[in-house]
């Protein structure tokens, strides 16, 4: 038989969600129930104008071969909803509308990273990153630690800037942000952002902004894009979908802002040769997702807010396990040295998913993050309810901080 599989490394990476999705699984196959916090899926539907408009656009026609780069009435609404909300002034050739965020992650890497390239995350990072680095001709990442810091209000601009700056090597071509943070729920203030964006004009690196989540803030946050800081339009790729934004994770669609140099490369190859393009029907829902009433946006915000209240009030007074706050996106990242008290990361994990309770390691976000779960809070309100108390009732009923310290 021939070797079926190639011999690079990327093909060998294993998930963790994956693990823990099957665990999970194989409980519910055995008759246990399982609270679903490991996954980043909104339980909401998605707003009914925007399937009718799909339904619509269906019936109309909309059913050939798509403009690679993106349907041309969708990108001059991304256009001024950029200019709007971002403050990112680019032209509809700048935009390529892809199947997700994922996507766009996958063009903007293969567009910027060689063998040999390496490229700088701040971490902890959403788990894909490593998967799509290395898809990227072998290319390799370093990873800095910085959003919990940043959530914490421990570390300054100078010296994350410092922080960022002795990480480089000669073969750092780039560095990859992504605010709100997946998975601390760390948003960036403009203060870090400019930090960032001055080691990058200064070291001459582009920087990939992943910005999924840039409808999801608590407490009156704000969100900055990175490309609207001065001189940064010009190195910078933002990355956008409307998969947390509208509900839409099947839909498959997003997008990514690109400066013109790369307006040869982004749509006539490397959309055109993956997928040429997103559904134009799909296209024309998602117009109408940028266009139409935005209230089921600030209804799905204000919900998951509520849900991390009633995680950090339900987990108040233990000492078990600490969460920080979360000011966006749709996560808690929580520190669990307490509990696991030594152990291996995945024996908490399958002693909570032995309760009831999947989640997933920190380790999925990091090798260093031993001491940490995250928590989704994309799932239904009683269901975070019910894990909350079930866990706060474990952790009452067999306490290893004591245990630890002594
Ligand atoms: N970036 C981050 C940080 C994410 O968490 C996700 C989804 N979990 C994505 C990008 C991509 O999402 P999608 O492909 O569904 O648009």
């Amino acid at each position: 038989m021939p070797r079926l599989i190639s011999d690079r490394p990327v093909l060998k990476m294993t998930s963790e969600l994956g693990k823990v999705m099957a665990a999970a699984r194989a409980r519910e196959q055995a008759g246990g129930t399982v609270l679903h916090l490991e996954r980043g899926e909104p339980d909401f539907e998605t707003p009914a104008h925007i399937v009718e408009a799909l339904a619509a656009a269906a019936r109309a026609g909309e059913t050939h071969y798509p403009d690679a780069r993106g349907e041309r009435p969708l990108r001059a609404a991304l256009v001024e909803k950029l200019g709007r909300e971002n403050g990112i002034r680019c032209e509809p050739d700048d935009i390529v509308v892809t199947l997700g965020g994922t996507h766009a992650l996958f063009l903007a890497f293969q567009s910027l990273l060689g063998p040999g390239d390496e490229v700088l995350v701040l971490s902890p990072h959403w788990m894909a990153i490593p998967k799509l680095v290395a898809l990227s001709h072998g290319a390799r990442y370093r990873t800095l630690p910085a959003y919990l810091e940043l959530l914490e209000g421990t570390l300054a601009p100078g010296p994350l800037a410092d922080r960022v700056r002795a990480a480089l090597t000669p073969e750092t071509r780039g560095i990859y942000v992504n605010s709100p943070n997946n998975p601390t729920g760390a948003v960036l203030s403009r203060e870090a952002l400019a930090a960032i964006a001055a080691v990058a004009i200064e070291r001459d690196l582009w920087v990939v902004s992943d910005e999924a989540y840039e409808h999801l803030l608590f407490d009156g946050q704000r969100h900055y894009s990175i490309a609207s800081l001065p001189d940064m339009g010009e190195r910078t790729l933002s990355v956008f979908t409307f998969s947390k934004s509208y509900a839409m994770t099947g839909w498959r669609v997003g997008y990514v802002v690109s400066p013109p140099a790369l307006r040869p490369v982004m749509g006539p190859l490397l959309s055109f040769y993956t997928t040429h393009g997103v559904f134009p029907a799909v296209q024309s829902a998602a117009r109408a997702a940028v266009l139409g009433p935005q209230d089921a946006v600030e209804t799905m915000r204000r919900a998951y807010q509520e849900r991390r209240d009633l995680l950090l009030e339900g987990l108040r007074g233990q000492g078990e396990v600490r969460v920080p706050p979360p000011r966006g996106a749709f996560y808690a990242f929580a520190d669990v040295s307490a509990a696991r008290a030594g152990r291996d990361i995945w024996e908490l994990v399958n002693e909570w998913l032995e309760l009831g309770v999947a989640v997933l390691p920190g380790t999925a976000f990091g090798p260093e993050y031993r001491d940490w779960v995250r928590i989704s809070l994309a799932t239904r309100r009683e269901d975070v309810a019910d894990a909350t108390r079930l866990l706060r009732e474990h952790l009452a009923a067999t306490p290893r901080a004591g245990a630890r310290a002594g």
